[in-house]
């Protein structure tokens, strides 16, 4: 069979309600660049299928920012590093909502409120919590978190405070972890994802690409995302950091990159699959080729360190590309 025929197939079995296999997966993210436009749009036409022309806008909110007890490589919150990112603590309720009012005006339909510690202390915990409350009752917008690693308990109060989906990245494959961060575990990352779900919170969770994983270890990744098949999936792209042990990682060639957003469609046809960090600065298009090869959903107006597009500039990226904010 040949490789569009092959791809094809996949697709089908795919709209048939056919989990493809591993195998399949493999040779799929293996497909020579000269078929790398079939693959794209394969994907593409998945997700519209599944998903529609609808592009899901996320904006984020840093509320603890920097000094991160964790020693993540790619990081530039980590203690570990010297990288002059700037420093605070949780601010009051009312600066979050405001900022929250703003995102939704700008088009945002999920705001994800993200903390740089290993996890919540109980006082820092309820303070969030008071934060999701006043949110809950001042914007009407969907709340999301990614707080660290969390207890039963804590998972629940969020779920009972209407937290629709939770964050927590495995960040790269299980095979790699151990090279990028050594003060926790990938087993410790999936306990907090298992919790989170256990207490009925969508999963959200994805990782970094670019870090000197090899494909074959970007396909355990996305295996074990197919696995855990979370509502929604983050892929970021490493922008490299000075001052972190990657600032002179080599950049991913942009084959790679769409390589991997189109197979996990095919793995994850349903979820939402998002292109997150790197997405302005490693893409030359701002991400309009990913949006055509699986992706349907980006984070927009600034990540959680570095600047980003301004939200109106992506809905406009979106509406000339023929989908919908
Ligand atoms: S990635 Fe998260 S856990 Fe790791 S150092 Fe950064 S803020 Fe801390």
């Amino acid at each position: 069979m040949d490789n569009v025929a092959f791809i094809k197939e996949c697709q089908e079995k795919v709209f048939a309600g056919t989990h493809i296999s591993s195998e399949d997966a493999e040779k799929l993210l293996n497909i020579p660049d000269e078929n790398l436009k079939d693959l794209a749009k394969c994907a593409n036409e998945i997700t519209q299928d599944f998903n529609g022309k609808k592009i899901d806008v996320e904006q984020l909110n840093n509320i603890k920012k920097n000094a991160c007890s964790e020693d993540c490589t790619f990081c530039g919150q980590s203690a570990f590093f010297d990288t002059g990112v700037d420093t605070y603590q949780l601010p009051s309720p009312e600066e979050v909502v405001s900022k929250a009012i703003k995102a939704k005006e700008e088009g945002a339909e999920s705001y994800c409120l993200v903390a740089a510690w290993r996890e919540p202390s109980t006082k820092d915990f309820e303070k969030v919590c008071n934060i999701i409350e006043q949110i809950n009752q001042k914007v009407g917008i969907s709340v999301e978190c990614s707080l660290g690693f969390l207890t039963p308990i804590q998972a629940t109060k969020l779920k009972e405070l209407g937290v629709k989906r939770y964050n927590h990245n495995l960040e790269t494959a299980k095979s790699k972890f151990a090279e990028i961060c050594t003060t926790h575990t990938y087993e410790d990352r999936l306990k907090t994802l298992a919790i989170a779900r256990k207490a009925g919170l969508e999963l959200c969770t994805g990782g970094i690409i670019g870090l000197g994983e090899t494909r074959e270890q970007r396909l355990e990744l996305t295996l074990e995302l197919a696995r855990l098949y979370p509502e929604e999936v983050t892929i970021n792209i490493l922008v490299p950091v000075p001052g972190t042990p990657l600032e002179l990682q080599a950049e991913l060639k942009n084959s790679e990159i769409v390589r991997m957003f189109a197979v996990i469609r095919f793995l994850l046809p349903e979820s939402v699959i998002k292109i997150s960090g790197g997405r302005e600065t490693m893409l030359n298009d701002s991400g309009e080729e990913l949006l055509q090869s699986g992706a349907n959903g980006i984070i927009t107006a600034g990540y959680l360190t570095m600047e980003g597009n301004e939200a109106e500039k992506d809905l406009k990226m979106i509406e000339k590309i023929g989908l919908q904010a």
